[in-house]
């Protein structure tokens, strides 16, 4: 716990692991396979202590901790394992006529010792997945989970020294002033998960040490629905991801923005499909993570300009909102203009997919776009028109599932990204390496110049 360690403590800490790192114990990749193998157990074996500590810090049911959590490490972990062999390998590159005799490889080098910075909402997914990526690329690893997790925080920080290398993969537990003291050390990378204000501080935090970073951050990721889509589809997709976690998702869609012939038949598709998949307990609320959400929620409740057309409520006995539709807010409104990061939905009416493209925009960068449309012609202007970190059709959130696919923002919604081999390459120093023999070694490339030997470079160059 970072709240019983001094600076100097937290100075010794990456002292000691930066020596690790030194000796060049994780750079085989015996060793980045055995981390990867121990963390797969730590994950199967201690599965329901997973689901217990998301329950106590979250209320999050075993079946959404599975979903959420616990399948999509292992599903990382798995193809890390698969694959890393391959990634290691120099990339063999052909060099121009000029540079021979020579050879020249990519080489992929660890960068040494990084940071994990995690949030609450999906704690051992976002701090456990970039902890693979990390290993896999042969590096020392701090986490510092989410303090607004703390259950999960404690067993990862209990866990993880008893399954993976102790010396070469330590949890730091501890709020915002954790990550600013591990910050100020200085590390060879820190990959953050977060709000966007947070990841300007820690970009701040990092300049002066030349820390890089790779910044997941959040945002407000649109779903436009055409005129042509499946609507019965697009609202169970669009549900069952708003309901996940009350919300509290950085890829849940944040707003619709419907075409105005379907809008109707879909906001009535969407009450019709919210009260099927509510059907064991109508009446529960939705549980929030803490009271300055709950507050900032509610907030948003009551500035709203739109038609509540289900849910509104909120109960600040349990801090519970219940899923809520508001249709045709104003644009300028809060819940227009901030991630909304709840059970939250407005859906705006357009004209047309243009006006829809128009309006996101005119807009931050999003994190995730999702489109529901049968055509293919649309779906091409989208990917091609729409700047965001990642796109899917007619599904939600399904990208981060797929670790072919790099996951990761653009603007304000982030920089760089990571899963599978994006991961690794994003922990991975790309070292090129040009080899050359002592011979030839013509004599007119060295000074003085002759004429004649400035018109062969000139040729040659
Ligand atoms: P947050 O930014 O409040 O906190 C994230 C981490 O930063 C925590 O570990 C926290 O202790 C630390 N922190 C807080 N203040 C700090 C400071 N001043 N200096 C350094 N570190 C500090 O985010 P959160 O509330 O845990 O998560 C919600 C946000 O994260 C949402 O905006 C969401 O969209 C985003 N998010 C993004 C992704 C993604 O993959 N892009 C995933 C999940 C969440």
């Amino acid at each position: 716990m970072l709240d019983d360690m001094n600076t100097e403590e937290v100075a010794d800490l990456v002292a000691t692991m930066r020596t690790v790192h030194a000796s060049g114990r994780t750079r085989p990749v015996e060793w980045r396979m055995a981390q990867l193998d121990a963390l797969e157990r730590l994950v199967n074996e201690h599965e329901d202590d997973i689901v217990a500590a998301l329950a106590s810090d979250l209320g999050r049911t075993a079946v959404d901790a599975w979903l959420a959590d616990i399948a999509p490490t292992l599903a990382e972990i798995e193809y890390a394992r698969k694959n890393v062999k391959k990634w290691m390998r120099p990339l063999r590159k052909r060099l121009p006529l000029n540079q021979l005799p020579a050879r020249g490889w990519v080489q992929y080098e660890p960068l040494g010792v990084v940071l994990v910075i995690g949030p609450w909402n999906y704690p051992f997914y976002l701090a456990l997945s970039p902890l693979v990526a990390a290993i896999a690329a042969g590096n020392c690893v701090v986490i510092k989970p989410s303090e607004l997790a703390p259950a999960s925080s404690a067993l990862m920080a209990d866990l993880l020294p008893k399954y993976v290398d102790p010396e070469a993969v330590t949890v730091v537990e501890g709020d915002g002033s954790a990550s600013q003291a591990l910050l100020a050390q200085g590390f060879d990378h820190v990959l953050f998960t977060g709000g966007t204000e947070i990841g300007r501080k820690i970009m701040a935090a990092a300049a002066p040490t030349l820390t890089p970073v790779t910044l997941e951050l959040g945002g407000k990721s649109p779903v436009i629905v055409a005129a042509d889509a499946d609507l019965d589809v697009a609202a169970r997709r669009i549900a069952w991801v708003k309901l996940m976690n009350s919300g509290q998702t950085c890829i849940a869609p944040d707003y619709v923005l419907v075409e105005r012939s379907v809008r109707d038949q879909f906001v009535e598709t969407l009450l019709t499909t919210l009260a099927e998949f509510r059907a064991e307990s109508p009446d529960a609320g939705q549980p929030i993570v803490n009271d300055r959400q709950y507050e900032r929620l509610t907030r948003y409740l009551k500035a709203s300009k739109g038609t509540i057309v289900v849910g509104g409520e909120s109960s600040d006995v349990d801090r519970t909102i219940q899923p809520t539709v508001i249709l045709d807010p104003d644009p300028d409104e809060p819940a227009m203009c901030e991630e909304i990061f709840g059970p939250l939905l407005p859906v705006l009416t357009v004209d047309d997919v243009d006006e829809a493209i128009g309006f996101i925009n005119s807009r931050s960068k999003p994190l995730a776009l999702y489109a529901f449309t049968g055509s293919k012609a649309v779906r091409r202007r989208i990917a091609d028109e729409v700047p965001a970190g990642g796109v899917v059709f007619n599904h939600i959130a399904m990208h981060v599932l797929a670790p072919q696919l790099p996951f990761g923002g653009v603007g304000d919604s982030g920089m760089g990204a990571y899963h599978g081999e994006w991961g690794f390459w994003t922990f991975s120093h790309r070292k090129s390496v040009l080899s050359k023999a002592a011979k030839p070694d013509p004599r007119f490339v060295y000074p003085p110049y002759t004429e004649r030997a400035l018109a062969l470079m000139r040729r040659m160059f």
